[in-house]
């Protein structure tokens, strides 16, 4: 029977997108089958509130990705297909203060030191030894992240034999909290540095995750903060652009609603039009283990403990709550100008108020006293709105399903009056004669746009040390190879994780090694 490509993938996220390029880049013929009429997943952007506003609905700060050396390598090519970063200037991340002039993120670390400073000698002195031991690392960090992952014994035998890497060990077992409440002594510092250990959805007295801060923000220094001209869709434009201009196809509008397996191979796809498509290679699932092992594959297929697997596989209770505004002008910080020049924004409160906020999620009510993220990305890239005009987000972590049995659609504007009213706290012109429109995304509707993103987590899965590397996405089948021969995954729910990563690439090359190409 004839068969219509060589590799098929499912969805057409960035991962799924960044697999098919590398199959592409080697030869191969690919076909990308996208539920929706839009391709990109989350790293969506999209005109929501009025026409010409380029809102950034899902991922938009892009660090890991330039750590990537196989998207690295394609980078080059992709700007003939409309992919072009624009870098963050030295200013990274702002973080207001009510007192003082606030604490930024640099990409140049002895400027952060210096701005640390100015709370605390010792946080700045503390906060330059932690991303030295991070370049140490940076290399086998990396190494790590961007291969299929290790057992569980690996780490801890290659670092229990010396006193220095015992320590490290210690430390990763740390939850946030302890991690910044052992190393950081003034409380605004304290505040940042917890603020940032958080940011991949973990909680902060969630222990073993205590290394997560080793990495976030060494990660900036090194791999510095870019965001794509356009929006971040543009990433999932090129990679499309490059697949087809290699003899691939894109399809949109029509989901997977089987992968269709004989003689115990992966052989195509059944789309929920009734078409099937088959792969003379491969089938290649970039989604969520819910969809990929319990409704794409035959049971058949699966032993009983891998199905108990995927039904416990965790999306947690966190989901994203963001609203978008259409702004004549940017947020003018009361932290002075430079704090204004930056586009990205995190205004934590005290340690105290941040468990508070989570205890709030673990509740099921929305956090009362919310830390919020900004980001005003028309700052870096004005091509986002028309002309002297700007792009708002404005952003918190919620419960993803609310205790008191509430839809989140009945209370989102309430809830997001909130957060503009913490904004104002912290700036002199953010009243309603600045904001010409607004659209507000809950963890519902998030999800509702876009089936992998369930409970609007982040993640692609709770990041919980037995949803982690070898068990991710679920034991046994971490190291991108499904249940059948033939069958690959790749996509957020796998290692390293959710991100903006084209970890997708990763999985291609295990195909091609599979296929000796
Ligand atoms: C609100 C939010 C903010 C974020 N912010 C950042 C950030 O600033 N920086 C960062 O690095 N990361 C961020 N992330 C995480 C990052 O964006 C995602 O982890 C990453 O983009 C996931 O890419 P993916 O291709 O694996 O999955 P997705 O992008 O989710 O792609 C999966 C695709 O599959 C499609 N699909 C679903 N079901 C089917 C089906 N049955 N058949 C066919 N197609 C199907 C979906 O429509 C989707 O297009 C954020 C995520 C969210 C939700």
């Amino acid at each position: 029977m004839s068969c219509d490509a060589d590799i098929i993938v499912i969805g057409g996220g960035h991962n799924g997108l960044a697999c098919a390029a590398q199959l592409a880049r080697a030869g191969l013929s690919t076909i990308v089958v996208e539920a929706n009429d839009w391709i990109g997943g989350a790293t969506g952007t999209h005109e929501v509130t009025l026409p010409g506003f380029k809102h950034d609905l899902y991922g938009s700060s892009h660090v890991w990705i330039h750590a990537n050396p196989y998207f690295r390598e394609l980078l080059p090519e992709l700007a003939e297909f409309g992919l072009d970063y624009i870098w963050a200037d030295d200013a990274i991340t702002g973080h207001p203060t009510a007192n003082g002039p606030g604490i930024i993120v640099y990409r140049d670390v002895e400027r952060t030191c210096e701005s640390i400073a100015r709370y605390s000698a010792a946080d700045a002195q503390r906060y330059r030894e932690i991303y030295d031991g991070f370049i140490e690392i940076r290399d086998g960090f990396v190494k790590g992240m961007f291969s299929p992952p290790a057992p569980p014994s690996y780490l801890p035998s290659a670092m229990e034999n010396s006193s220095e890497g015992l320590r490290m060990l210690r430390d990763y077992n740390l939850s946030a909290r302890a991690f910044v409440e052992e190393n950081f002594e003034h409380p605004e510092v304290r505040n940042v540095i917890l603020g940032w250990a958080l940011a991949p959805q973990i909680t902060p007295d969630q222990e073993a995750v205590g290394q997560t801060f080793y990495i976030m923000i060494p990660g900036l220094h090194e791999y510095g903060q870019a965001i794509p001209r356009g929006g971040s869709q543009m990433l999932s434009e090129a990679l499309a652009g490059y697949v087809r201009a290699h003899g691939g196809q894109v399809l949109t509008g029509t989901g997977a609603d089987a992968i269709l397996v004989e003689d115990g191979t992966a052989r195509g796809v059944r789309l929920t039009d009734g078409r099937e498509l088959r792969a003379a290679k491969a089938v290649v699932s970039s989604l969520d283990p819910k969809q990929t092992f319990l409704k794409l594959i035959d049971r058949a297929y699966l032993d009983e403990a891998t199905v108990r697997n995927a039904e416990a596989f965790s999306f947690g209770a966190i989901g994203v709550f963001r609203a978008h505004y259409a702004v004549n002008e940017p947020p003018r910080f009361l932290n002075g100008e430079e704090m204004s020049a930056t586009a990205f924004q995190r205004i934590f409160h005290s340690v105290a108020e941040t468990c508070d906020h989570y205890a709030d999620i673990a509740l099921g009510v929305p956090p009362k006293n919310p830390f919020i993220w900004t980001a005003c990305w028309t700052l870096q890239d004005p091509s986002r709105a028309p002309e002297g005009k700007h792009t708002l987000i404005i952003d918190t972590f919620v419960p993803n399903r609310l205790a008191d049995g509430r839809s989140w659609d009945a209370v989102k504007d309430e809830y997001a009056a909130l957060l503009l009213k913490r904004l104002r706290d912290y700036t002199d012109n953010m009243g309603d004669e600045n904001i010409l429109a607004s659209y507000v995304d809950t963890p519902l509707s998030i999800e509702r746009a876009n089936a992998c993103l369930i409970g609007g987590a982040s993640t692609g899965g709770e990041r919980t040390l037995s949803q982690t590397g070898y068990f991710r996405p679920v034991p046994g089948y971490s190291q991108y190879r499904g249940p059948v021969p033939g069958l690959y995954l790749t996509g957020a729910s796998c290692h390293p994780g959710g991100g903006i990563t084209a970890m997708g690439m990763v999985t291609a090359n295990e195909i091609l090694d599979d296929l000796d190409q």
